[in-house]
């Protein structure tokens, strides 16, 4: 039986009820984990609002702004999770940002600040977090990301995000070397195509979602709690020798020819 109870996570990245943090959020809570939540701060506090409703129900110990483009703020969130709690166990990395004009058209458009902008938000940012997460996992830990198969292959219009998960896949190797000894597991999840708001800005996203459902093995698609559920194995003991590993949760995609 997979059971969190008495473990603390940080779980960055939901947005709304589409989002892949969202159901892990869910699964985490399910298996008794007690929650940090972060959500990214807008002008009119408007995601605050939003977020802060949609997680009532999973009562999280702490509700904190989070926004990886601000080492000020990523600082202080450490830092009241240092506060109230006596030791993080789980952090979940589930976010990415790249322009829209990035993720569609020629590959070879894409402009220098284009690139940095995603490079720094989807993969520099989980450097940052195991940077901050290290000293407060004194008894241990497991960190999770996720990523995308365009990250390996090449995916129509996945373009400057398909780099930056290659960067993402290849820093989980290094942190998983790098904080093994202090026993802290570094994994990720790739994920099959799911509607949320960051996939609704990959061009022709809709026939990515149609072609998996027709060539997958399961023949559909994987869901928020699916996904949930894998970050909850590998945030719980039962993946204790696991790390520095990218598992497919995806219906079996990944392994077709096309
Ligand atoms: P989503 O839009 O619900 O989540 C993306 C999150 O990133 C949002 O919560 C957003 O607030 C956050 N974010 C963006 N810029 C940020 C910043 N500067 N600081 C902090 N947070 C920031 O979409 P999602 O599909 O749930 O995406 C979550 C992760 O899953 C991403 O890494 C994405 O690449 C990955 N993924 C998605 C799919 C898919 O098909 N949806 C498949 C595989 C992997």
């Amino acid at each position: 039986m997979l059971d969190l109870s008495g473990k603390t996570a940080l779980v960055t990245g939901i947005a709304n009820n589409r989002s892949i943090a969202w159901g892990i959020a869910q699964q985490l809570h399910a298996a008794g984990a007690k929650l940090a939540i972060t959500y990214l701060p807008d002008d009119r506090d408007r995601n605050k609002g939003k977020v802060a409703e949609l997680v009532e129900p999973l009562s999280p110990a702490l509700f904190l702004p989070c926004d990886v483009q601000n080492d000020a703020q990523v600082d202080e969130m450490f830092a009241a999770i240092g506060q109230s709690f006596e030791k993080l166990d789980i952090l979940i990395h589930c976010l990415a940002f790249a322009n829209k004009e990035d993720l569609s058209g020629e590959f070879t458009a894409i402009s220098r600040e284009g690139f940095r902008l995603a490079l720094d938000v989807s993969a520099y940012s989980l450097i940052q977090l195991c940077r901050g997460a290290k000293p407060l996992m004194t008894a241990g830990g497991s960190v999770i990301t996720l990523t995308y198969i365009g990250g390996v292959k090449v995916v129509p219009n996945y373009n400057v995000m398909g780099i930056a998960k290659s960067a993402l896949e290849m820093n989980v190797r290094y942190l998983a070397a790098d904080l093994g000894p202090s026993n802290i597991r570094v994994n990720g999840i790739s994920a099959g195509p799911i509607r949320t708001l960051a996939s609704a800005a990959i061009g022709d996203i809709h026939k990515m979602l149609h072609h998996v459902e027709e060539v997958s093995p399961l023949r559909r698609l994987v869901s928020q709690t699916e996904v949930g559920n894998v970050a909850a194995f590998l945030a719980s003991d039962l993946s204790s020798a696991i790390t520095g590993q990218i598992l497919y949760a995806d219906c079996g995609y990944e392994i077709m020819g096309a």
